[in-house]
């Protein structure tokens, strides 16, 4: 049997696989077609020129020019993401239920994503290090801390295995046992390209 590699966020919640490489059961399947219909997506161009005007008076605007920010369904239980390479932010259409500050604060912590990436270059960083915190005071979020904390609801089911990346100690709790090798997507996109690497492998660190 091949082996289906994962790649996980590491915010709240871990029923969100965010990449999945390699080859899997073909029943598991999502067709284009479903996929669309089910992950609704749209552009919020008011949000977008905040975000231009914040990586502007920070000194990134060749970045501010590109910068789009979409409501993203498919986010579920994950407040928000930034991608540097598509200069992408999205936001989870259920921070709407928390307010404008939630809403606010989370696309500041994803423009800070973008901003400490800039600023490296072709350095790598670690995604909520020194570089990252220093971005978040610079655009008014000091104290964000580096795992999401949102009111959202928190799913019903027991997330009994607690898994951990070796790299960033963020945590991932799991309803179930990870069959497949499961990887910590942001050290894999900070450290390999958001391909999987065997060195963020998820480790399993307790069963309650
Ligand atoms: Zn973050
Ligand atoms: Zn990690």
């Amino acid at each position: 049997m091949r082996l289906l590699r994962q790649l996980e966020l590491g915010f709240r919640d871990t029923d969100i696989l965010s990449v999945v490489a390699g080859v899997g059961d073909p029943g598991a399947a999502v067709s284009p077609e479903s996929f669309r219909a089910v992950y609704s997506k749209h552009q919020d161009v008011d949000l977008e020129e905040k975000a231009r005007e914040l990586l502007r008076t920070n000194g990134a605007c060749r970045i501010a020019m590109e910068i789009r920010v979409e409501w993203n369904a498919r986010l579920k239980t994950c407040a928000g993401r930034a991608d540097y390479s598509c200069k992408l932010i999205s936001l989870n259409p259920r921070l709407c239920d928390h307010g404008a500050t939630e809403i606010d604060r989370t696309l500041r912590h994803e423009i800070a994503h973008l901003l400490a990436h800039f600023r490296a270059g072709h350095r790598r960083i670690l995604p909520h290090g020194i570089e990252w915190q220093q971005a978040c005071r610079d655009l008014g979020v000091a104290d964000e801390e580096r795992c999401h904390n949102l009111p959202f609801p928190v799913c019903e089911r027991v997330r009994r295995y607690l898994y951990k990346c070796p790299n960033c100690q963020c945590e991932f709790p799991r309803v179930r046992r990870a069959r497949r090798a499961v990887a910590c997507l942001e050290c894999c996109r900070a450290h390999n390209g958001g391909e999987f690497d065997a060195r963020f492998r998820l480790r399993l660190v307790s069963i309650r």
